[in-house]
């Protein structure tokens, strides 16, 4: 006899009702996107409180939990996937990504062993082949399926460390830091906080980073980079996270490959660049890097969470992220936990895959173009309203000053106040800045218009 508990489940899994039911509130939620407030009302915050409370005694129902849900999450989600969220740097999302994640979250495969899920490990496969065709890298790169740049930036230092390492017969794996010779670790002053991360959680040390200086793009000089060496790893930008430029991979990566230095790209929105052949003379040069770390779910518009580490060196990124176990049957065929940290992982390149299968490389190119198009718009419009815009929009992001820091970012209070579009703020070159990021595919250039009116209203109330 089934539990109680296991008739209940069976009983969801057979009725379906709440399966219709979310896939009605998830229609529902998309004929809403486009037209809602971008950033939810201070009622839909209030709101949040009916979350708080104590945990239920018992089992209750699955419609009831699924309603609560939607009433009140929904409309405290910021609308990201809309067209007019200019914020951080996130991404909308792809019909049919999204699709296929949600056939995919049936599957509920685990990617950590063939064994394991022989679907998820075939498209990974795909996926690593062409994204190694799209971004025009080398035949030996290989790819991890992780959770973000973030990891992604972890891993390809992580590989950089084993190598350095081991070619001065140091086995990081089994001897540690204690007494290890000393890695050189090279970064611009413009590098992401993420690198940083990965600086600290790999024992590095960041008051060991050599700092290099940026210029008034936050790219880096490359005649300030040191004498580099075979203990070395540079970390270099594809697309500063706040003026969208781009490092100068050609020069500073041959400098980097005479001294036989490792070189790691961050790349989390901006190696997409090179997936497009009216921006890729962005990258020029990039695929003499060793490493690199890269997003779906901001250029490309996959939904999250999925990042990607790519690495010309194989034995090392998998010797530097290896697990062991005596149940762990490594076999012929793609085991992905051997790229990655993680060992049970969901199958993220499912909807990676969906999306490059459904746009193909014309519509990987029209969309990343796209993005560019409307960044160039909209610094357009902004300037022809008086607004100051600081970086060359070299692709998709803006920055945007008022007369006074003062006035910016009241300017920026007021916008993200009235619901119409969202950006937020960063200091840039000792200014306060308002940040825009064009993201996501469904920024139209009417949202892009609409939004610019909702900046000019807003600093009328500022000044
Ligand atoms: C977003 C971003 C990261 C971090 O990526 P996550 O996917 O958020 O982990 C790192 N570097 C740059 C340049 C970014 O824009």
């Amino acid at each position: 006899m089934p539990t109680k508990l296991q008739q209940k489940l069976f009983h969801e899994m057979e009725q379906k009702d709440i399966f219709r039911q979310v896939q009605q509130y998830a229609f529902d939620y998309l004929d809403n996107v486009p037209g809602r407030n971008v950033y939810p009302t201070s009622a839909a915050i209030a709101d949040l409180d009916k979350f708080v409370g104590e945990m239920p005694e018992s089992t209750g129902n699955a419609a009831e939990v699924l309603e609560q849900l939607n009433e009140y999450g929904a409309p405290a989600s910021v609308a990201t996937t809309g067209g007019r969220y200019f914020g951080f740097v996130n991404g909308g999302v792809l019909p049919a990504s999204l699709a296929a994640r949600c056939l995919a979250d049936f599957w509920d495969q685990n990617t950590a062993l063939y064994v394991m899920s022989p679907i998820a490990a075939k498209l990974e496969e795909v996926c690593e082949s062409w994204l190694r065709e799209l971004l025009g890298l080398p035949g030996k790169v290989v790819a991890g399926f992780v959770s973000g740049t973030s990891l992604a930036i972890f891993c390809g230092l992580a590989a950089a460390r084993y190598r350095i390492f081991k070619s001065a017969d140091w086995d990081i794996n089994k001897m540690g830091f204690y007494g290890a010779p000393k890695i050189r670790v090279v970064a611009g002053r413009q590098a992401h906080g993420t690198v940083i991360k990965a600086i600290t959680l790999l024992g590095f040390g960041v008051d060991n980073i050599e700092w290099i200086a940026t210029d008034e793009q936050g790219r880096m000089i490359p005649s300030e980079i040191p004498e580099l060496d075979e203990n070395t790893i540079l970390i270099l930008q594809a697309g500063n996270v706040s003026s969208g430029a781009f490092d100068a991979f050609d020069e500073i990566c041959a400098k980097a490959n005479t001294a036989n230095a490792w070189v790691h790209i961050d790349g989390a929105f901006g190696l997409w660049a090179a997936a497009s052949g009216r921006l890729k003379h962005l990258t020029k040069g990039m695929e003499k890097a060793n490493s690199f770390s890269v997003d779906g779910h901001k250029t490309l518009n996959t939904p999250y969470d999925g990042g990607i580490v790519l690495c010309n060196d194989k034995e090392a990124l998998t010797c530097a992220l290896h697990a062991s176990g005596s149940y762990i049957a490594y076999g012929d065929d793609r085991d992905g936990m051997l790229y990655t940290p993680e060992m049970s992982r969901r199958a993220r390149a499912i909807e990676l895959w969906a999306a490059l299968k459904y746009l193909g490389k014309e519509g990987v190119d029209e969309l990343v173009y796209g993005l560019h198009q409307r960044a160039v718009q909209i610094a357009q419009e902004l300037k022809g309203e008086g607004f100051q815009i600081l970086n060359d929009i070299v692709f998709n992001q803006v920055l945007v000053a008022c007369e006074s820091d003062e006035i910016t970012n009241r300017t920026m209070q007021f916008i993200q106040k009235s619901g119409e579009c969202w950006v937020g703020g960063a200091s840039w070159n000792g200014k306060a800045v308002i940040r825009i990021s064009v993201c996501s595919w469904a920024t139209t250039e009417k949202d892009v218009t609409r939004s610019v009116k909702a900046f000019v209203a807003a600093r009328n109330k500022a000044i």
